[in-house]
């Protein structure tokens, strides 16, 4: 399936909650969300009953777009998830962070998440001292994520290691002036801010 390429607003008013897919812009009053809070198209503001299967469904869909995942990945994660010892919806969400463009984004050397993956892709950063374009790489804990040398002498780079930034999460130990990050340990449930209830995931794919 394609990669989604309409206005990204439009997907954080479909599902009533702000996803934070456009940078700076989301955090100022020019937000979409906060002007126009109903659904986009003709019949956005008119009121819907949502069945229980309904509920599963967008709650699967925000986390989705929230990470900027396809659908044939993330069941791909859930699955992995599954397999892996402990609840599968907060697996499921660890996964989901350890991608190496969340972790670019997390640490402020992008300004959304699918500005990360373009960086990713484009051969920015290294991994272990070795250079990943891979934005769905899984990292894990102890790994050393960096800014290559050449790419941290960039404008593009100074300009974003310069700005104050949002905060970073306590399982990153950044190291802002080498532009270096370890990741200490992946995070428990209350260190991730995705705003889904992950159980309702787990309920739509146990169907
Ligand atoms: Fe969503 Fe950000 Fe657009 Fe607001 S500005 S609607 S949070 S993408």
């Amino acid at each position: 399936m394609a990669r989604y390429t309409g206005a990204v607003c439009k997907l954080c008013r479909r599902e009533g909650k702000k996803l934070f897919l456009k940078g700076a812009r989301c955090y100022t009053g020019k937000c979409a969300l906060e002007r126009r809070q109903y659904a986009p198209g003709q019949h956005g503001q008119s009121r819907k009953k949502t069945s229980e299967y309904g509920v599963q469904l967008r709650a699967k869909q925000q986390a989705k777009r929230y990470y900027g995942i396809q659908e044939g990945q993330f069941h791909k994660y859930f699955l992995m998830a599954e397999r892996r010892q402990g609840v599968t919806g907060e697996n499921l969400l660890r996964i989901c962070e350890s991608r190496l463009d969340n972790i670019v984004y997390l640490l402020g050397w992008a300004n959304s998440r699918a500005e990360a993956r373009q960086l990713v892709t484009h051969g920015h950063f290294t991994v272990n001292g070795k250079k990943v374009d891979i934005p769905s790489y899984l990292t894990k804990a102890g790994d050393e994520v960096a800014i290559k040398a050449k790419s941290k002498e960039s404008d593009k780079f100074k300009a974003l290691l310069e700005s104050d930034g949002r905060p970073v999460p306590q399982w990153l130990d950044l190291n802002a002036e080498a532009a270096t990050a370890k990741i200490v340990a992946l995070p428990d449930r209350e260190q991730i801010a995705t705003p889904v209830e992950e159980h309702l995931i787990v309920e739509f794919y146990s169907k």
